[in-house]
């Protein structure tokens, strides 16, 4: 097959019969060679030249129609196809990047050097190989290869009471049937500390005498988990805020605080508080999609089965990450097909079908005008073009710094904004660059300043962007291993730690509040720093008072 332009294509299709590429346009190359012989026949008219002339055209109908009959099989389910008949398609963005690192996975083209290369590992040389050459690595070896085997002692035990009644018919006589137990492995918090605080409760099991069930207290103090709610808060807290990969919180939570778990129970705690705090999530993104404000991003991530996409969406409070298999604009749709707001967005493209007033950020519009300059410093027309915006966007940006976003001091700079556009349908440009970028503006003239119009429209996209990088420096700790479903999980608990911070609570304190509702978290932090403040005040005026009286008698 023929290599093609990069970044053009996006779908290869490989045809059983004839290599083709076709791309999402359908655009069909073929690398056919276009023979002499229909001049040749003009000039001498011979049958045989004829003949292959004809043949040669009927070759090429008959590869429209295996083409067509292809393509046409590709938009209907292909049931009764084994698999060698099935067209093979595969979307090139879904195909994984290959790895620059050098501390990477290397595929071994013969079996041997794979065996060679296991037997190089720095854990099986130090356990299997270097312990045969020396007796103190054998000692430390042996050390380090016993697991911690005692099991941390509870600091409290509890028998827990039996039910009053059997569930069943109600009868107040049973007896003792058989005792169990449950250990919760939590923390505590202090006022400037962490302890491990393990709870053992013990409970029996009652038979009814009477209709012959067997049951237990139904009312109980722990969940169906073997781990505390502080203790799920932390962990949470430590791998989603801190950016600890769980491996690390394991490893912390052992070392420090002398548990013994493994690395997979960072993991299920982090699943259980994504669990729990699905409705949070979910209320997240309807407040944003149904806010008068609304700012979109997207970036990329590698999953153990491909590429997904994650899309930012925030408010000026609350912020939401959903996670979509493709970048197409379905999810920005589907997820604000109720919007009514401002929607401020960088200049893909999928935006544009929104029916919302958009805002487009300028920071990206002056920055690609700016590599425009660089590229062309003696382009005198691309200077002049962009010397002209900088002076408009510069004295609007100016207002913006004095009074806030608001359209009352904003409104009065649409008549220059006007003329500026008025004078720029006027401008007939010579060069590539400066025709482009003329384009551009006029293309996305209804977008560049709706913030004139709206109250608290922000003219760039960086509270988006602020809401990626928090996600970009998480990813670094799941990139190319995590699942689909893990991903969701990290979302939802991001979103819920990146609303916290734009409101200005503690994401740890609000996971330990044990609350599903920020706003009424934040609510009652608020209403205690205000009750601290007032008994500050009281106290200050009540020694106030005490001073001056003392001085009064003195
Ligand atoms: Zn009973």
């Amino acid at each position: 097959m023929r290599s093609w332009g990069k970044g053009f294509l996006s779908t290869v299709i490989v045809v059983p019969c004839y290599k083709v590429a076709v791309s999402c346009r359908m655009t069909v190359y073929t690398n056919f060679f276009i023979p002499p012989w229909r001049s040749e026949w003009e000039k001498s008219r011979e049958p045989r030249t004829k003949e292959m002339l004809i043949n040669y055209n009927a070759d090429d109908c008959e590869a429209l129609r295996l083409l067509t009959e292809f393509l046409c099989r590709l938009s209907t389910p292909t049931v009764g196809l084994s698999d060698s008949d099935a067209p093979c398609t595969v979307n090139v963005e879904s195909l994984p990047l290959p790895s620059r690192l050098k501390f990477r996975n290397v595929q071994f083209q013969l079996p041997e050097f794979d065996a060679i290369n296991k037997s190089a590992y720095w854990d099986y040389q130090r356990e299997r190989i270097l312990v045969r050459s020396s007796e103190r690595l054998k000692e430390i070896a042996e050390k380090t290869r016993k697991p911690r085997t005692a099991k941390p002692r509870a600091n409290k035990t509890i028998v827990w009471p039996g039910p009053a009644r059997c569930p069943k018919c109600n009868g107040k006589k049973f007896y003792k049937h058989c005792n169990s137990s449950k250990t919760v492995l939590d923390v505590r918090f202090g006022a400037s500390g962490i302890k491990r605080w393990i709870t053992k409760y013990l409970f029996y099991r009652y038979r009814c005498p009477k209709c012959r069930a067997v049951f237990h207290n139904s009312e109980r103090a722990w969940a169906n988990e073997k781990f505390g709610v502080n203790l799920r808060a932390l962990s949470v807290y430590e791998n989603i805020d801190l950016r600890m990969p769980q491996e690390r919180v394991a490893i912390f939570l052992n070392d420090v605080l002398g548990f013994n778990i493994p690395r997979s129970a960072t993991n299920r705690l982090k699943a259980s508080a994504a669990a729990f705090y699905d409705d949070t999530y979910e209320s997240l993104v309807k407040t944003i999609a149904s806010g008068s404000l609304v700012h979109a991003d997207e970036t990329k991530v590698n999953l153990k089965t491909g590429v997904g996409y994650v899309w930012a969406f925030t408010n000026l409070e609350e912020v939401a990450y959903v996670y979509a298999p493709s970048r197409e604009g379905d999810l920005v749709h589907s997820i604000l097909k109720d919007f009514k707001g401002v929607l401020v967005s960088d200049f893909y493209a999928a935006y544009d079908s929104m029916e919302c007033p958009q805002q487009k950020c300028l920071i990206h519009l002056i920055r690609d005008m700016n590599d425009d300059l660089m590229k062309e410093p003696f382009n005198e027309e691309i200077k002049e073009l962009v010397g002209e915006f900088a002076v408009l966007l510069k004295a609007i940006i100016a207002t913006v710094d004095r009074f806030g976003l608001k359209t009352r001091f904003l409104r009065g700079h649409k008549v220059a904004v006007d003329r500026f556009f008025k004078r720029l349908v006027n401008r007939y440009y010579q060069t590539e660059t400066a025709l482009k970028c003329k384009t551009r503006l006029e293309k996305n003239r209804s977008g560049l300043f709706t913030f004139l119009e709206f109250d608290g429209v922000p003219w760039n996209n960086n509270n988006a962007e602020h809401a990626i990088k928090a996600f970009a420096l998480l990813r670094r700790d799941f990139s190319g291993v995590a699942t689909e479903k893990g991903i969701r999980e990290y979302l939802i608990l991001l979103s819920i730690c990146e609303t916290c911070k734009c409101k200005g609570v503690s994401f740890l304190g609000f996971l330990r509040s044990g609350g599903k509702d920020i706003d009424a978290f934040a609510e009652s932090k608020l209403r205690r720093t205000r009750a601290a403040n007032v008994s500050v005040r009281k106290l200050g005026r009540a020694l106030s008072t005490e001073a001056r009286r003392q001085k009064n008698e003195g």
